[in-house]
């Protein structure tokens, strides 16, 4: 039966009769709502009462079976935003047999799986909301291949981006909005509800100021793995593969220094550079490098995608565009310019990604310190920053401020007056912040070779001990190399070894380039020590440390 289900065209008496038979299944992973994605077979989805259906019967399954406990406050979030009270996923109960009574079901052949996007009219939403969390748990459940469905529940139209959500997979994605076509009650014979949160870097404050996420799970390789599997969807060939072919490594430097260009990204309603044509003439001067600019406003997304990708430089204002910096080539820098009074300290969702480790990006921020440099607009609506709604004295307190202090998102209107300034860009301060970042840029070359690998534990880890008079003792301790190091070429390999008295709360770190100590400071006849030793490649990968050595002086 169930091989019968998984054929692309169901028998349609097959399928109601399993769903009235077993009813609906489902088995979750996560041990909270926000971290959990639920495998449902036969979730079925009622249009006119805009909600999901769980069907008991006798071989149902529920697990996790939290009983009421399901609505504190929910089964799990259907965007990859954490715990945000308008993206909960539930579902109503009823028993199998209710079937009889309700409308014929629509069986959805497809595997599906069923989410919420969480801002699709924003471009940095689309991406780290939607994109790299679909891409990811489509990853994760390899069932949900290019053949898979995407519903989105959020209940919003198609949106400006519906082109990059159509990239995930072959079939177009369903809106909420056009499953009342499918009738009244439809049932996807396989499916997936949820989002893996994996990817994701930043809040975006609604509990606390925004910032990067606490606990970053992504490296820049999956960044660019999700960003090549983009490109390729988009029929873009890479600048950075074409270079590689063919050439010795002298015409290469040649060729690159000749393509190399500077990309400014630029807005043309909100948030302007008021002397945009100063600043590309001042970047063109400086770096002797071509200069082009491009907009959302004016180029198709592939086609901004394909520039670049090749560039050497992305400059812009913060907002929402930045995000295809992810497109960037390894060793490009991303040059983020802030309006006044706004700290680039506090708003790092760009910076945040171009420092992912692996990334490979070289972050540099501007901002306008010259309040005679901005333009304010207090008489636009509230979302694009205006301030006439509210009081005279809070007005002037705003206007007056040279800092907007830390907020939460997303309705605060000092910050919206503050970010949606436009900026007429101070030329010598700009260079002088860009010629300072380039500085501190890091060499590619050693990125590269820069292994990603951590060792493994030491082995054989041994202590012996002696005792040369009453208040004098040694310990020696010893180990081996960790097993994978045979495997490598690491450039420098150390070792750490902690020495704790045992009761004491405290422990000595020691750093060593041998695979042996003798230890005679600071150890005492007659005493315990607890000894871990573990291995380090170069300066910051970490191995693990290996079981601790009871010593006894
Ligand atoms: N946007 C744009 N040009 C503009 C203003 C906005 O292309 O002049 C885009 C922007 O990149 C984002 C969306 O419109 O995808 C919403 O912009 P908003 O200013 O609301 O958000 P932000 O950029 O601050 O995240």
């Amino acid at each position: 039966q169930s091989q019968e289900v998984s054929q692309a065209r169901i028998d349609y008496h097959v399928a109601l009769q399993a769903l009235q038979e077993h009813g609906t299944r489902m088995v979750c992973t996560g041990k909270m709502h926000t971290d959990r994605i639920c495998r449902f077979d036969y979730l079925c989805y009622c249009s006119e009462a805009e909600e999901f259906v769980f069907f008991h019967s006798n071989s149902s399954v529920m697990l996790p079976n939290l009983g009421s406990r399901r609505f504190q406050p929910a089964l799990l979030d259907l965007s990859s935003v954490e715990d945000h009270n308008t993206q909960y996923f539930n579902f109503v109960e009823l028993p199998a047999a209710a079937l009889k009574f309700m409308p014929k079901p629509v069986f959805v052949p497809d595997i599906t799986l069923i989410l919420n996007r969480f801002n699709p009219d924003n471009l940095m939403h689309v991406f780290h909301d939607d994109l790299l969390p679909a891409y990811y748990t489509m990853k994760q459940y390899s069932d949900l291949d290019d053949e898979a469905r995407l519903v989105f529940m959020e209940g919003w139209g198609e949106g400006p981006h519906f082109d990059l959500y159509r990239l995930l997979s072959s079939k177009q994605p369903l809106l909420k909005e056009q499953l009342k076509n499918f009738g009244k009650l439809m049932c996807f014979t396989k499916s997936y509800v949820g989002l893996s949160k994996m990817t994701t870097w930043y809040q975006y404050g609604f509990v606390q100021p925004q910032g990067p996420k606490a606990n970053i799970l992504v490296s820049g390789n999956e960044i660019r793995q999700f960003a090549r599997a983009l490109m390729d969807k988009m029929n873009i060939t890479r600048v950075e593969e074409m270079e590689k072919e063919g050439g010795s490594a002298e015409d290469e430097k040649e060729k690159e220094k000749k393509d190399d260009y500077i990309v400014v990204f630029s807005r043309s309603t909100t948030r302007l550079i008021l002397n945009e044509a100063e600043l590309i003439m001042a970047l063109a001067q400086e770096f002797q490098m071509r200069v082009v600019t491009v907009s959302l406003e004016e180029q198709s997304f592939p086609s901004i995608v394909e520039v670049i990708s090749g560039a050497s430089m992305l400059v812009s204002m913060h907002g929402a565009q930045l995000i295809t910096s992810l497109f960037l080539p390894r060793g490009a820098a991303v040059v983020e310019l802030f309006p006044f009074a706004v700290n680039p300290e506090q708003y790092t969702p760009y910076k945040t990604l171009a420092s992912l480790p692996g990334m490979d990006l070289h972050y540099i921020s501007w901002r306008n310190t010259k309040e005679e440099n901005t333009v304010t607009h207090p008489d636009r609506s509230w979302e694009q920053g205006g301030i006439a709604h509210l009081d005279k004295e809070e007005q002037d307190r705003i206007q007056a401020s040279k800092e907007v202090p830390r907020h939460l998102c997303c309705r605060n209107p000092e910050w919206l007056f503050r970010i949606y300034q436009d900026t007429l860009v101070d030329i010598p301060s700009f260079l002088e912040v860009l010629k300072e970042g380039m500085k501190t840029k890091p060499s590619l070359k050693k990125a590269k070779v820069a292994s990603m690998v951590h060792p493994g534990r030491v082995r054989e880890p041994k202590c012996q001990t002696s005792v040369q008079t009453t208040n004098e003792a040694k310990l020696t301790v010893s180990w081996q190399i960790p097993w994978n190091l045979k495997f490598l070429k690491v450039r420098e390999v150390k070792y750490e070894v902690w020495i704790q008295e045992q009761g004491e709360n405290t422990y000595m770190p020691y750093i060593l380039p041998q695979q042996n100590y003798t230890f005679s400071e600071n150890i005492k006849p007659f005493t315990t020590y607890l000894v871990w030793v573990r291995c380090i490649f170069n300066k910051n990968l970490l191995g693990p440390f290996a079981d601790v050595l009871t010593c006894r002086t």
